[in-house]
């Protein structure tokens, strides 16, 4: 309670400018995720690896957009690329050569990539590669993995975050709507399947023989924490999928270039069909990717798979994907990311072992979390033992000392190539002030 007075006390204006945005925008807001208790800190203007509040509160940003910055904020190098090309226009609606060198920079960076299609969101990126999916297997059905999240279309919006009590039998979980106005034919057409259970997603894959054309799942959850695959589980999902003549698909648009520069597929090498990509591989930008085997791409044709978007492949997109990923990204600044989260994570593990608390670490490339429970979380069911509360009082104990953090800590860090050892270091000293003040 105390932190929240000090966070209204803080952001006044953040809190005026949400009341009067209720009135024009539902909630205040334009996509409901930002819709956080108290209210949603309102944005002025970001640098570096620092963000500034509409109250003038600076902030050392580990939110970086859901991690779609690994770049940082207004990196010097891509503001002069994409003021170049905001001189040249900013839309064609016809296809530039930056987007064709973008894709062979993915091909050469991603490892199930030989072809891929641009659009402008994760959400679109995953909605894409099912219909593609579909369209190669010619079945209806999809599996996708309790508590993850693979964007908001009509498909995969189902069981992201269910109730334990809507959420059914563990080994084979109800599907739930995590939205009303979903067709209950589309809710029909998406089976759940637990997160670490390879025989609960064999024995789903044989009742539902010859109909599913995709498994989508993300290889390590991003939106449950950071949720780890147990030995052996990715390849077993694989050999079952095949047997099953379903379609691999990950989700990369979180793990993309942020846990790896080549992704997940880097560190657990398990090759799926399909990926789909988004958020940091376009430098803030909005982007979107899928991609794999030429002979499964190459549906995408007039005849076949339609795959369209007035704004795919559009011309300040495929800068800033192509400047960051090819002038930015070094080996050397991938390396610098992982470091930081690296030593952020172990200053975490440190004290949580010096002090006994009932939390752990996770951490993964530029990404990680600490979790406000005792073990790892193997599966979405356990996940739900999170002690929230006391995460959304972390949250705000962080904010009130300049430290942003993803809302909700279901999210985890991402530390850019803009941060620095001293943004770590004051990071670490706020969880020691926080253990301090919940130990007394
Ligand atoms: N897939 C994953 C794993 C995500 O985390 C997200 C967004 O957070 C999406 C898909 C949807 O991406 P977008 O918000 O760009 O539509």
């Amino acid at each position: 309670a105390r932190e929240e007075a000090e966070f209204k006390k803080r952001t006044p204006r953040s809190h005026e400018i949400h009341e009067r945005g209720k009135a024009s925008l539902p909630m205040g807001v334009s996509s409901s995720f930002q819709a956080v208790p108290p209210y949603p800190l309102f944005i002025s203007r970001a640098e570096g690896s620092r963000i500034w509040d509409y109250d003038g509160n600076e902030y050392i940003d580990f939110h970086l957009g859901f991690g779609s910055l690994l770049v940082g904020h207004s990196h010097p190098v891509l503001m002069a690329a994409l003021r170049d090309q905001l001189g040249k226009g900013s839309l064609y609606s016809l296809p530039c050569p930056d987007s064709v060198f973008l894709a062979e920079e993915l091909v050469r960076r991603f490892a199930p990539i030989e072809q891929v299609r641009f659009c402008n969101s994760g959400t679109e990126a995953t909605m894409d590669a099912i219909r593609l999916a579909r369209a190669h297997t010619r079945r209806d059905k999809i599996v996708k993995i309790e508590g993850a999240y693979h964007g908001h279309h009509d498909n995969v919006l189902m069981s992201t975050k269910p109730s334990l009590e809507a959420a059914g039998p563990a080994r084979h979980p109800n599907t739930v709507p995590a939205s009303q106005g979903i067709p209950a034919d589309v809710k029909n057409n998406t089976i759940i399947a637990p997160y670490n259970d390879a025989e609960a997603l064999d024995q789903i894959l044989s009742e539902h023989e010859g109909e599913v054309a995709a498994v989508i799942t993300e290889a390590v959850l991003m939106n449950v924490g950071i949720m780890l695959p147990q030995e052996g589980y990715l390849q077993r999902v694989r050999d079952i999928t095949r047997r099953h003549g379903v379609l691999l698909i990950f989700d990369e648009v979180k793990t993309g270039v942020t846990v790896a520069p080549g992704g997940i597929t880097e560190l657990y090498p398990v090759e799926p069909d399909l990926i789909c990509l988004a958020k940091s591989i376009g430098g803030g930008m909005p982007i979107g990717a899928f991609g794999g085997r030429e002979e499964i791409m190459r549906h995408i044709n007039h005849q076949e798979v339609l795959h369209l978007g007035t704004f795919n492949g559009n011309p300040m997109s495929m800068r800033a994907g192509l400047v960051t990923l090819t002038e930015i990204f070094t080996p050397e600044a991938h390396a610098h990311a992982n470091q930081l989260s690296a030593a952020l994570a172990k200053s975490y593990e440190d004290l949580i072992a010096s002090t006994g608390l009932p939390m752990h670490v996770a951490q993964i490339g530029a990404k990680g979390c600490a979790m406000f429970r005792h073990e790892r979380a193997r599966n979405y069911r356990a996940w739900l033992e999170v002690d929230m509360e006391l995460s959304f009082a972390y949250w705000l104990f962080l904010a009130n000392r300049g430290i942003l953090f993803p809302p909700g800590l279901d999210d985890q860090w991402t530390i850019s190539v803009q941060h620095s050892q001293a943004d770590i270091e004051h990071h670490a000293r706020v969880f020691h002030e926080f253990v301090a003040e919940i130990s007394r």
